[in-house]
């Protein structure tokens, strides 16, 4: 679908686009330069495909099958019932909580949900995974065919807002495994079990991406949705979100090419990374005469490159098979409900989709229409974790107008912020300080100038006020009328040849007089004013 030529993503990334030859001016594929940055070179175009399966961790006390509480950071193996263990004998009872929090997922992902879903067993062998298989969906999962729509400035131009969309093939509910932790002092792996049996919606989505930045960008509004719903916590930092990519490369007009997965990445920035760098190493290996296989890789962001993992040569038989221990689930919507029944007794599909909260496209468009910010604006708000609260705060002690507020928060704030790698939260300048400073700024007490000198002493977290700085720094306007008077006459008085350039008409001038007030005062003198005495004085 949306699968748009890498050539122009890549070359738009690394300085002026060299023309691209017409797919017919010579042999396809045929190399014309050494090896270098893949993809700009060759005749022909390649186009990437990017495929992912995202597991986002239920929020929810206890686990998919069993009661053991879920909680992230605790002491190893303290959360684990004989279920999770899987001693024989003991049979699995199914989380209603996990079971709405994937009808709620499919309801906002414009998914069908299936009102019968089936369990399967997926089986394979390792160290944290007890029972040696996995209870998943796949016959038949809880939702199926829905669509991600998503918004991200592309080539990380700024005013270059894209919006796209994703479909999403399915939505499936499946236990986590456990976590093996290596001991390499020692030469051992030890076994957590705490996140075995832990519930995860699994997002599986179809392969119409095509860039690193836009898998990003996709991502990140899921994870959006899904703390919106409340069905995840979606950190990806904590291993709550995690992204398989599926990425493949081939020609337009082509079948596509056999893909690569890159496995377990939690973090949107190395997730961005990732792909583009797998991209980027297909386009090379195929135009080295190569071929690729389709293989596990794995992220090394310490060396910024993908590298096999196990091989999937061969495909790895997961003899899949129904679960026994667990009937089928069947939901209900209010055309189906039983009578006597309520929607505590049973799923009721209706009922989730009535409660749905706004989903944060909703919000941003509220937002728009409130603030009269641009779109693009309120998609930066959002996707920096803290900005939009920081400016909503902002907003509730400032007579300022949103359009000038937003400036000081994109550019200076955010600047400053991305300058010293510092999040939201650690921002030494509260939004408090923030709105005082913008009110000082709006009620003309001081020139804007210096409310740039006192955001920048702000910045040094001395717990002053900006009111306290304007003070010690002597920045406040000069609104004395007869101070400003003597002001703009002693200018005059130091810049005759200007005066009578303007007596004689040239009103541009005058701007030259301002500038020498505003420089004598250090920014700090009403400009307005001190123009009207000019005009005032000259047409005497
Ligand atoms: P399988 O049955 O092998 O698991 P699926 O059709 O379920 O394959 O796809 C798994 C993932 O791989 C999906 O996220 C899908 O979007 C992605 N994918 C499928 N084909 C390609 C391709 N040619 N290039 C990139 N991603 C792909
Ligand atoms: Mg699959």
């Amino acid at each position: 679908m949306a699968a748009s030529i890498v050539r122009r993503s890549l070359l738009a990334r690394h300085g002026p686009a060299r023309r691209v030859a017409g797919l017919h001016s010579g042999p396809r594929r045929r190399r014309v330069q050494a090896p270098g940055a893949a993809g700009e070179q060759g005749d022909a175009p390649w186009v990437a495909v990017v495929g992912l399966e995202i597991h986002a961790q239920i929020s929810s006390d206890s686990k998919l099958f069993s009661g053991s509480k879920v909680q992230f950071a605790a002491s190893p193996n303290s959360l684990v019932s004989f279920f999770d263990a899987s001693l024989p004998g003991t049979l699995p009872v199914l989380n209603r909580r996990c079971v709405e929090a994937a009808v709620m997922t499919g309801l906002a992902l414009n998914c069908s949900i299936n009102k019968k879903s089936l369990f399967d067993r997926k089986h394979y062998f390792y160290a944290d995974l007890p029972a040696g298989y996995q209870i998943t969906q796949q016959r038949l999962p809880v939702a199926v065919n829905g669509s991600l729509s998503y918004s991200f400035h592309a080539g990380g131009q700024k005013n270059q807002m894209v919006t796209r969309t994703v479909r999403i093939k399915q939505i499936q509910l499946e236990q986590d495994s456990g976590k093996s932790l290596h001991d390499d002092t020692r030469g051992q792996t030890l076994i957590d079990l705490n996140r075995a049996g832990v519930g995860l919606i699994e997002v599986v989505m179809e392969p119409d991406m095509s860039s690193g930045e836009e898998a990003a960008a996709a991502v990140r509004e899921l994870q959006l949705i899904l703390q919106t719903l409340g069905s995840s916590q979606a950190i990806m930092a904590e291993g709550q979100l995690r992204v398989d990519a599926n990425v493949s490369v081939h020609h337009p007009g082509e079948a596509y090419g056999t893909r690569t997965e890159v496995k377990n990445i939690n973090s949107a920035r190395f997730l961005a990374r990732a792909i583009d760098y797998e991209i980027k190493r297909q386009i090379k290996e195929l135009e080295n005469g190569g071929t690729i296989v389709n293989e596990t890789r794995t992220f090394d962001y310490k060396l910024g490159c993908t590298l096999p993992m196990r091989d999937k040569e061969g495909k790895q038989d997961y003899r899949f098979m129904p679960e026994p221990n667990l009937p089928p689930l069947i939901l209900y919507d209010n055309k189906s409900l039983p009578a006597n029944v309520n929607h505590s007794q049973v799923v009721n599909i209706d009922w989730i989709r009535e409660r749905l909260p706004d989903l944060p496209s909703v919000k941003r468009a509220k937002l728009v229409e409130q603030y009269g910010i641009l779109p693009e604006h309120c998609l930066t708000l959002l996707n920096e974790d803290g900005l939009m609260q920081f400016f909503e705060n902002v907003m509730k002690q400032t007579e300022m107008n949103p359009k000038k507020v937003i400036g000081w928060i994109l550019i200076d704030t955010l600047g400053y912020l991305n300058q010293h790698r510092l999040t939201v939260k650690e921002s030494p300048v509260s939004s408090f300080f923030l709105a005082e400073l913008l009110n000082l700024l709006e009620r003309r007490e001081i020139s804007s100038s210096a409310a740039q000198q006192v955001f920048r002493e702000l910045w040094k977290g001395e717990g002053k006020t900006p009111l306290q700085i304007v003070k010690e720094k002597r920045l406040e306007v000069i609104q004395d009328q007869q101070e400003l008077e003597a002001i703009c006459q002693a200018v005059m008085e130091g810049h005759q040849k200007e005066v009578a350039e303007i007596k004689k008409g040239n009103r541009k001038v005058l701007n030259r007089l301002i500038g020498v007030v505003k420089r004598t005062t250090g920014g700090r003198a009403d400009l307005g004013a001190a123009k009207q005495i000019f005009e005032k004085k000259l047409s005497q």
